[in-house]
């Protein structure tokens, strides 16, 4: 399919707009407006650049898309989005043209939508079970809730329209929140706005967790998790970096040396997984974390100015099928690879990762290769990767995730030339923290267990939330569990007094 221009869709969505703009429209009319594509880069140019691939819809195709919202009086979306955002209400805001009417809706139940339009696994959430795309049979004919979510929350940004949210008088208070992702980011705010003095501690150089090194540049510019942050450093929240909790300091100083009142532990799940089969400490492996930080948060695709060292891959294989999967192939192709691809154990139908990120690393050129599974890595007499064997797979009945599981086949091995493995199979979360605290309850994986109402942990005052609580789960998860929690801290923090 030939790519479309910005001009183009644009052009297309202005003649539709001029056909229905001001019209009272019946539900048939609004069903058979055609939904509004989101303008792209063109492959063969993103691939060598880090910037943004969906540029967002223009001013008409915004109000194009939301006036085909049918504004059901159900809203069954409202319930497909996990912290149950006004979504009728802010499309029937955006179809009118009040952008900022549109935020504020959104902002009552998300504080980050510019990046929720823009990383959350719509099609499985706020758009599945959406009446249009339902009457279209069609999930793709749903109405692009999440490119409307983005395309307001951008306009704030750019019309310089944010506003800082008020702060309650002072509570004295003194709460810890423990990493900064999007869990640690809400609960922050969320805490702040109560009264309390905030200070927050991220093991890494940089604040913003997964958004930053995890996520790549081309799918979430790290200027929109800047402006979250520094929206947080000017309401008064206190970042602290290279501060690793358990080593720096244990969660008990925290506590009682050190002064805090409650503390929130959101400190995801940044441990990565491998395969354990043989050859996976040759030089040329690397876990997707690895991988992705050092370019992300090392910017090692600045190649010219760059400090960080990059691996001179040519031949890439990537084990794994899920959105960590994709993006580090994607990112090897940028870095500079030959070639790419994914080796994945079922077919293109199993696997895990956005229907809307397959189809961005197909177009780019990523190969993939289905039904297949690494059996081990060899190495040159370097200890430099040079071969993987793979086994081929059939699939065969569905395991306890519905998914069909896949069968080796005997005989089918066969030795595939690569010069660099990356692991993407999942992550876990670091043991760090319940290792050096007595009396925190973590699962048999190691998962910290929280009350579902409250997000309290089994130590009094201490709350967690996001990945940590979860296992590798999704941004608007991980936020809306911090602001859960932020809620019962804020009620634990009042009925222990008033410390001013
Ligand atoms: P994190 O974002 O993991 O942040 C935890 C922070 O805590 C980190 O900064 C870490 O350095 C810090 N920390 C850890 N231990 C300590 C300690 N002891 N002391 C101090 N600080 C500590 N989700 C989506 O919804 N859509 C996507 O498209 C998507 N893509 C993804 C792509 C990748 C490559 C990855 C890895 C994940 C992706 N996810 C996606 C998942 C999503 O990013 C996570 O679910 C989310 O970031 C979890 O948020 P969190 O706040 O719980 O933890
Ligand atoms: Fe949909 Fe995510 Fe926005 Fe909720 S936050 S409405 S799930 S895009
Ligand atoms: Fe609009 Fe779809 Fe929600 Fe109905 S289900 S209100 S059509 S977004």
């Amino acid at each position: 399919m030939a790519h479309a221009s910005l001009t183009e869709l644009d052009a297309q969505a202005k003649d539709l707009l001029n056909q229905y703009q001001d019209k009272s429209l019946t539900a048939k009319e609004r069903l058979a407006i055609p939904p509004q594509e989101m303008p792209s880069q063109d492959p063969n140019k993103r691939v060598h650049n880090m910037d943004e691939v969906a540029i967002g819809y223009t001013e008409a195709q915004v109000k194009v898309e939301a006036l085909r919202c049918l504004q059901c009086k159900n809203a069954p979306c409202i319930a497909g989005c996990p912290v149950g955002i006004n979504i009728p209400g802010f499309i029937k805001k955006t179809a009118e043209g009040d952008f900022k009417g549109a935020v504020n809706v959104i902002k009552e139940s998300s504080m980050l939508p510019a990046i929720c339009g823009r990383v959350c696994p719509q099609e499985a959430q706020c758009q599945l079970p959406c009446t249009v795309g339902k009457s279209l049979k069609s999930i793709d004919k749903a109405v692009n809730i999440g490119r409307i979510e983005r395309y307001v929350a951008d306009w704030e940004s750019h019309t310089d329209s944010r506003e800082n949210p008020s702060i309650a008088p002072s509570t004295g208070k003194k709460v810890g929140v423990v990493g900064s992702g999007p869990a640690s980011m809400t609960a922050a705010a969320d805490l702040r706005r109560a009264g309390h003095d905030v200070v927050m501690f991220e093991a890494l150089h940089k604040s913003g967790g997964v958004l930053v090194y995890g996520i790549p540049e081309f799918r979430l510019p790290k200027s929109i998790v800047q402006e979250e942050l520094d929206a947080l450093a000017g309401m008064g929240v206190t970042i602290e970096h290279n501060f690793l909790v358990g080593r720096t300091a244990k969660l008990e100083d925290l506590m009682h040396r050190e002064g805090f009142d409650a503390l929130f532990l959101g400190t995801g799940a940044g441990l990565p997984k491998f395969l354990n089969i043989p050859g996976e400490n040759y030089i040329g492996v690397f876990s997707a974390n690895e991988y992705l930080t050092r370019s992300n948060l090392m910017r090692a695709y600045e190649r010219n100015v760059a400090g960080t060292p990059l691996y001179g891959s040519k031949k890439v294989a990537v084990f794994g099928g899920g959105n960590v999967a994709m993006d580090a192939a994607r990112t090897a192709l940028r870095l500079g690879a030959e070639s790419v691809t994914v080796v994945y154990r079922r077919t293109d139908e199993e696997m895990p990762a956005r229907r809307e990120e397959i189809a961005h690393a197909k177009e780019e050129g990523v190969q993939f290769l289905y039904l297949h599974a690494p059996l081990r890595i060899l190495g040159d007499e370097n200890g430099r990767v040079q071969h993987v064997e793979l086994i081929t797979c059939e699939l065969g009945e569905p395991d306890a995730s519905g998914r069909r599981s896949p069968r080796e086949i005997p005989g089918t091995e066969a030795l595939h030339a690569f010069d660099t493995v990356i692991v993407a199979i999942g992550n876990a979360s670091n043991p760090l923290i319940e290792r050096t605290t007595k009396g925190l309850d973590v699962n048999h994986r190691g998962n910290i267990v929280v009350d579902d109402e409250t997000c309290a942990t089994s130590m009094p005052g201490v709350y967690a939330g996001g990945d940590i609580v979860l296992g590798a789960a999704t941004v608007i998860l991980a936020m809306g569990q911090g602001r859960k929690a932020a809620k019962a801290m804020n009620a634990y923090l009042a009925e222990q007094g008033d410390a001013t």
